[in-house]
């Protein structure tokens, strides 16, 4: 996973107060029924049966390409034919180089060949197994040599900072420290200013002893811990751009790749000590600082370093991955389809990142497939979905998505992510506006594992907000596999997990180990990620109108607007977000009036064919806010409410479209991009609009 920051604004005040009576989306019988085997399928996830997963699933470091994870597809597959669900597994040949060798040396002074690997700790057994090099995803190759310069987080205004102090990496090794911005966006500055090689190191204050009490003796990271991960600044196989890597497909030579140049190396903090506390220069600007103890200097040198990484690129640059899907056919709507999915790959045993979420579809599968023994069958199909290669940059959801492009954007009805299930006890989730008042529903239904109320209460606990506003979730800009389905199909989504402080993250000490006595215990946050998990499926799958909801959606959109008007105002142009204001009041107001009348048929007994009429209109809705041509900075990028910001990778825009032209000081354009926001608001407006003409049989 990358971790996002989260910049959710509350929702609107008193929504939706769960009233548990009537059941959003379901006529009183279907609520009634729906209640039964919601409360029958949420008891069937086991704390008991995710430790097994676990342990098996986190038994060896299984990266992307390699037989370990060959072996983990094999292991989800089985499982899932054993419950009796319909099974399929889709390979795809990926632009994939795996690193032959990487080495880091301390030229000047005292030379010394700096130790890479994480050595085994006491009572860890994975620890000791073998591990994956480090080295970022998708680095370059090379083997040069450079005075040393610190960069800070080597994000743009660092650079700049750098810049004005007259220091410059061209020519220089940089290392820069994680946090603040996605490791792609490091990279890829690094190499736009001229240095000719990147180290990233984990700082003590961010993620260290500076945190808390390391592994083994507590959760954070040690000296020796390193953070691995992908530098890719593309979604999905590099070399099939937009389109699935099927045998056959075109394929772009790597000089036309959008793929980083120079070698890119991650260290740990141990490592990073040994060059920083040599670097000269300039005193380091306020906040520079990290938490080595000495003094940071900015350099450059006068300590010199040698990095060198080399690859399988020229030989076998292709490696096949492979996602795994498990299916339970619906019983009456069969080709609309609710997916769930999580990436089965990770950089080391991956218990939390990503095997907790594995563990988290299997365990919804499981209770999903015992309903269906029982004799209920959902009435849409649900796909229970593992991806392979996420870490190498969403590839495998993103190769599937492109595959099936079509099919998903006219019958999938929501796209369900868990990516890091489980690591600790705190709640999160986020997704789609439309999608956040039935997460809360669900989050009321199953109970926390700390015993004091459901996981919903205790998220609204732990977030201290007002009675009136509701905890804050977060926004599906990017960085995890819902991407494919979300931000280049438009297709609603939604994601939750437990979260803790974290502290192994990417490394070979991210185990069953750490997991069972730092993370989740006695795993019964696991079990929590797939109860909810089990009632949000059955939750969308059974029901009789699609429980979305575009009040919330247009509520969420509001402050966006005010930020676009200071933005606008301060530049004293003339682009009036008027327009786009009354588009938005519509779909509230259609929103509301769609609301109204669904409860009002469904207290009736509305006919079938209106029902699957007004549900094919709900998927267009979102659908609306996509366009085909996409963001003018990235065409992938269809969806026009979120994105990851360019510039940072975690951080997320929100109405991207509009805030891209602002940023790129042009009023024309941000004047054309509003009035196109402002359509596509009126169309998922008109799709709401005939939702609930279909409704009322017209
Ligand atoms: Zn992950």
């Amino acid at each position: 996973m990358r971790i996002r920051i989260v910049l959710a604004l509350l929702a609107g005040a008193g929504v939706s107060a769960g009233a548990q009576q009537t059941m959003v989306g379901y006529t009183t019988a279907g609520a009634a029924h729906e209640r039964d085997v919601e409360a029958s399928a949420i008891k069937r996830p086991s704390p008991t049966s995710a430790s097994a997963h676990s342990k098996v699933l986190s038994r060896e470091t299984h990266v992307a390409g390699t037989p370990a994870q060959a072996r983990t597809r094999d292991y989800v597959v089985d499982q899932m034919k054993k419950w009796g669900l319909e099974t399929e597994v889709r390979s795809y040949d990926i632009w994939m180089p795996q690193p032959t060798s990487v080495r880091v040396a301390r030229v000047s002074p005292q030379p010394k060949e700096l130790s890479l690997a994480e050595p085994a700790v006491a009572d860890d057994p994975t620890s000791k197994l073998a591990q994956y090099p480090t080295v970022n995803g998708y680095s370059g190759q090379g083997d040069v040599s450079g005075d040393v310069v610190y960069v800070n987080y080597g994000l743009i205004e660092d650079y700049a900072q750098l810049d004005s102090l007259g220091v410059s990496v061209r020519g220089k090794i940089a290392i820069a420290r994680y946090g603040r911005s996605f490791r792609g966006i490091k990279a890829r500055e690094a190499e736009k200013h001229g240095a000719v090689a990147l180290l990233i190191y984990s700082d003590p204050q961010e993620d260290g002893f500076v945190v808390g009490d390391v592994y083994p003796d507590g959760p954070m990271r040690n000296s020796a811990g390193v953070q691995r991960g992908s530098i890719l600044n593309v979604d999905g196989d590099p070399s099939t751009p937009g389109y699935g890597s099927k045998p056959g497909a075109p394929r772009l030579e790597p000089r036309q790749m959008e793929i980083p140049h120079i070698p890119v190396v991650p260290i740990g903090y141990g490592n990073a000590g040994e060059l920083l506390k040599y670097v000269r220069g300039a005193n380091v600007p306020r906040g520079w600082q990290g938490g080595l103890p000495f003094r940071y200097h900015v350099g450059p040198g006068p300590v010199r370093a040698r990095v060198s990484v080399a690859d399988d690129r020229s030989t076998k640059p292709l490696k096949p991955i492979y996602d795994t899907f498990g299916i339970v056919r619906g019983a009456e709507f069969p080709d609309e389809f609710v997916i769930v999915g999580g990436h089965r790959d990770g950089w080391g045993p991956g218990a939390a990142d990503n095997v907790s979420g594995t563990v988290s579809v299997l365990e919804a599968a499981r209770a999903v497939a015992e309903e269906v023994k029982a004799g209920v069958r959902p009435k849409r199909t649900i796909i229970f979905a593992t991806w392979d290669a996420e870490e190498w940059g969403l590839i495998g959801s993103t190769e599937f998505v492109e595959d099936d492009s079509l099919r998903l954007a006219r019958n999938a009805v929501a796209y369900f992510n868990q990516d890091v299930a489980a690591q600790g006890p705190r709640f999160g989730g986020g997704g789609s506006p439309s999608l956040r008042p039935m997460l809360r529903d669900i989050a009321r239904l199953v109970p926390d594992p700390n015993g004091k109320g459901s996981v919903y209460s205790e998220w609204r606990r732990a977030s201290a907000v007002a009675d009136t506003a509701e905890p804050a979730m977060g926004d599906p800009g990017g960085g995890s596999d819902f991407a494919g389905f979300y931000n280049h199909l438009g297709i609603p989504i939604a994601e939750w997990g437990f979260g803790g402080q974290g502290g192994v993250y990417h490394s070979q000490y991210d185990s069953y180990t750490w997991m069972t006595k730092f993370g989740d215990p006695g795993f019964h946050y696991h079990a929590a990620a797939a109860r909810v998990g089990t009632a949000m499926l059955l939750r969308i799958a059974n029901a009789d109108v699609l429980p979305f909801d575009y009040v919330e959606y247009a509520r969420t959109m509001r402050p966006y607007l005010d930020q676009i008007d200071r933005a606008v105002g301060g530049h004293h142009w003339n682009a009036p977000t008027i327009a786009l204001r009354a588009a938005i009041d519509r779909l509230q107001e259609e929103g509301a009036a769609f609301n109204a009348a669904r409860d009002s048929v469904l207290a009736g007994s509305p006919s079938k064919s209106a029902l699957e009429r007004t549900n094919q209109s709900l998927m267009q809705v979102e659908r609306a806010l996509t366009r085909p041509s996409g963001l003018r900075t990235r065409p992938w990028f269809r969806n026009l409410i979120y994105v990851a910001d360019e510039n940072n990778g975690y951080a997320n825009m929100a109405l991207p479209s509009v805030n891209e032209a602002i940023r790129s000081a042009d009023e024309a354009l941000t004047r054309n991009e509003i009035q196109d926001l402002a359509a596509h608001f009126d169309r998922a407006a008109q799709a709401l609009t005939q939702a609930r003409n279909a409704l009322r049989g017209r």
